[in-house]
């Protein structure tokens, strides 16, 4: 069997990597062929909304799915009249708009942002009238990492962020002042079977993650999240993994966006899952069971972003597993992770702490 990836970065790479040993061969699509997967699988070249390239995809695949949700969904439903397409169209659709994503999770009563569509320049002052400062303009689509989004602080703000995002379909939302932020993720298989990991809980600088602490064990919240994401997976008949990310305020949670894909947040269960996220991802679009999919200890996934530091003194640690995604340096670029697995959170929060101190050391690590 051959599974058809449009989007060949890390987690496409991370994908095929999982399904090699399950027997399946991988074919993506990407941009360049300098891309992770094609270390280790073929790439056709070219542009990803051409439908010529995503139909010789769907010839050659018995199942495509994606590793990157903005592929144009005119193309991938052509794509997916000649073979299979894991996650559905309309979950993919409804992900790349945050508008749409907001109207979901309102329609299956996740609590998220307040918000308002925003069209136009009025279309902004009625928004930060109504939701109120501070607030934060986004752009609907093609947002990620904190790209295409402008904080309001006050009404002498509006002009600036109309002027720098104001060309596209926006979204004019509140400012949740977090305590933390935490995200689910969970596969959903052919035969409708769930399979849930434990809760992530998530650190950003810059928009961007830097790392992930899983499990993040309050109960409470799990129980909650899983609830939510169930209904995601139920409603769209999803097939795949998919991810929820939150916001936590005073206790509560705030959907804040999905992702239609295996997440960031959980290249921890590589190591420290029974089944990872890429395994089960595969899984489920192969119609095979799921796995289970329980931590095996206690996990810190950490992001090398920018530059990837020499590997040894990480490496020396026991429990630290390294991941060098094999990109270009560049500002702000995801270059790889590392994971530590260990057997008691105790010994895990001193772990972290020895291993961001040359990475990240002004992350505050105190919930
Ligand atoms: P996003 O691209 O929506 O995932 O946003 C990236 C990061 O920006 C989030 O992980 C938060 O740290 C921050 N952020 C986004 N939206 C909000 C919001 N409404 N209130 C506070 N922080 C936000």
């Amino acid at each position: 069997m051959t599974i058809g990836i449009v989007g060949a970065g890390q987690l496409g790479q991370m994908l095929a990597l999982a399904g090699y040993p399950l027997g399946f061969d991988f074919l993506f699509v990407d941009r360049s062929a300098e891309v992770p997967a094609a270390r280790i699988a073929p790439v056709l070249t070219g542009e990803l909304n051409d439908p010529a390239l995503l139909g010789e995809l769907a010839r050659r695949s018995d199942v495509i799915s994606i590793d990157w949700e903005n592929v144009d969904v005119a193309a991938l439903a052509r794509a997916a009249r000649d073979t299979r397409l894991a996650p559905p169209l309309r979950a993919v659709a409804v992900a790349q708009d945050r508008l749409s994503e907001k109207k979901a999770f309102v329609k299956l009563s996740i609590p998220t942002t307040r918000y308002d569509a925003v069209d136009d320049r009025a279309g902004l002052e009625r928004a930060v009238t109504r939701i109120g400062l501070p607030g934060i303009l986004k752009t609907r689509r093609l947002g990620y990492d904190g790209k295409g989004q402008q904080v309001l602080r006050s009404a002498a703000d509006v002009d600036r962020a109309w002027d720098s995002l104001g060309k596209v379909p926006l979204l004019y939302e509140e400012f949740v002042p977090f305590d933390y932020e935490v995200s689910i993720i969970g596969a959903r298989s052919r035969s409708g079977a769930v399979a849930i990991y434990p809760l992530n809980r998530n650190y950003h600088l810059d928009g961007i993650l830097r790392l992930t602490l899983a499990p993040w064990a309050v109960p409470r919240l799990a129980r909650i999240a899983a609830g939510h994401l169930r209904r995601v997976l139920e409603a769209f008949n999803y097939v795949g993994v998919l991810t929820i990310e939150y916001f936590v305020h005073r206790g509560r949670l705030i959907a804040n966006e999905m992702a239609p894909r295996v997440h960031n947040s959980g290249h921890w269960t590589i190591e420290g899952a029974v089944t990872s996220q890429f395994e089960n991802h595969v899984r489920a679009i192969a119609g095979l069971p799921l796995g289970d999919p329980s931590a095996r200890g206690h996990s810190a996934m950490i992001n090398l972003i920018g530059t990837v530091p020499k590997p040894d003194r990480f490496l020396r640690e026991s429990g630290v597993h390294w991941h060098d995604y094999g990109k270009e340096p560049r500002k702000g670029r995801k270059l790889g992770h590392c994971t530590l697995v260990e057997q008691s959170a105790v010994r895990r929060n001193i772990g972290v702490r020895r291993l961001l101190a040359g990475l990240y050391p002004q992350l505050p690590l105190k919930p």
